[in-house]
C-alpha cells in the first residue's frame, strides 16, 4: 500500500497584510508549531509586495512560501502581472490558482487557470488548483459536474505532471460565510475527484487533496479525519494565530 499523505494546511491570507502584522502572526504561529508533528507540512499564500519579507520570516521553520496567483504568461508587457519566474525567484514553493474570488472578481476562466497551472509547474513551482461550485449549482445538483470540469481543463493542460497538482475543493458558499461544508460533502466531492485524477495519473493516490471554505477549529478535526481530505486552504482562520496553529494541529 502507499505511504500515508502527509497533511498540508495553507493559509490564504488574500489582501490583508502588513510588515508588522505578518512578523507578529509569524513570530507566534512559527512559536506555536515549533514541535509540530513533522507528517503536517504548513505554509502561507501572501500577497506578491510581502514575499521578500515573508520568507526571510519563514526561514528556519518548515513553513512553505507560497503565492495568490501567477501570470498565465512567461515575462513581457503584462502590466500588473507576476510571473511564475519571479515567485520562485522570491523562494515560493506553491502558488494558488483560480481561486473562486479570482475566477468571479477577475474573470478568470479555467483555461486561463490551466496556463497558469502549466506556468507554475514550468518552475518548479506547485500550483494549489481550486475548483467548487456556487450555491445556485449546488442547489441545482451540479455540484460535481461543475468541479469534474474546472478540473478536467487542468488534467488536460498540464499533460503528465497531473501527479504535481496540489487540489483545493472550495464551495465557493463556503468561502468566508463561517458555514463550511460538512464533513460528509466535503468527503464526497474529494473522492470524486481523487478518482478523476486517478484515471489521468498513477500517482492520485499520493495526491494532496484540501478543502477550503470556512475551516476553523471548531470543524477542522471531522474535516481532516475524511478519507480523502488531506488539508485546509484557510482564510479567515490563517489571519489569527491561535486559530491557524490549532488548525495545523488538528491535522497531526
Ligand atoms: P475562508 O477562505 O477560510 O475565509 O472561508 C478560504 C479561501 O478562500 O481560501
Amino acid at each position: 500500500p502507499a505511504a500515508p499523505r502527509r497533511k498540508c494546511l495553507l493559509g490564504n491570507w488574500k489582501m490583508n497584510a502588513s510588515l508588522d502584522g505578518n512578523a507578529a502572526l509569524l513570530a507566534a504561529v512559527g512559536q506555536s508549531l515549533a514541535g509540530l508533528d513533522q507528517r503536517v507540512q504548513w505554509g502561507v499564500a501572501v500577497p506578491a509586495p510581502y514575499l521578500a519579507q515573508v520568507r526571510g520570516l519563514l526561514d528556519g521553520t518548515p513553513g512553505w512560501l507560497g503565492a495568490q496567483d501567477c501570470s498565465a504568461h512567461e515575462a513581457g508587457a503584462y502590466t500588473g502581472e507576476t510571473s511564475a519566474a519571479m515567485l520562485r525567484e522570491f523562494g515560493c514553493r506553491f502558488t494558488l490558482v483560480g481561486h473562486s474570488e479570482r475566477r468571479s472578481l477577475h474573470g478568470e476562466t479555467s483555461a486561463t487557470v490551466a496556463i497558469k497551472a502549466r506556468q507554475a509547474l514550468a518552475l518548479g513551482l506547485t500550483p494549489v488548483v481550486c475548483v467548487g461550485e456556487t450555491l445556485a449549482e449546488r442547489e441545482a445538483g451540479q455540484t460535481f459536474d461543475v468541479v469534474k470540469k474546472q478540473l478536467s481543463v487542468v488534467i488536460h493542460e498540464v499533460g503528465h505532471c497531473v501527479g504535481e497538482l496540489i487540489v483545493a475543493y472550495e464551495p465557493v458558499w463556503a468561502i468566508g460565510t463561517g458555514l463550511a461544508a460538512t464533513a460528509q460533502q466535503a468527503q464526497e466531492v474529494h473522492a470524486a475527484l481523487r478518482a478523476q485524477l486517478a484515471v489521468a495519473t498513477p500517482r492520485a493516490a499520493q495526491m494532496l487533496l484540501l478543502y477550503g471554505g470556512s475551516m476553523k477549529p471548531s470543524n477542522a478535526a471531522e474535516l481532516l479525519s475524511q478519507p480523502d481530505i488531506d488539508g485546509g486552504l484557510i482564510g479567515g482562520a490563517s489571519l489569527v494565530a491561535p486559530d491557524f496553529a490549532a488548525l495545523c494541529q488538528a491535522a497531526a
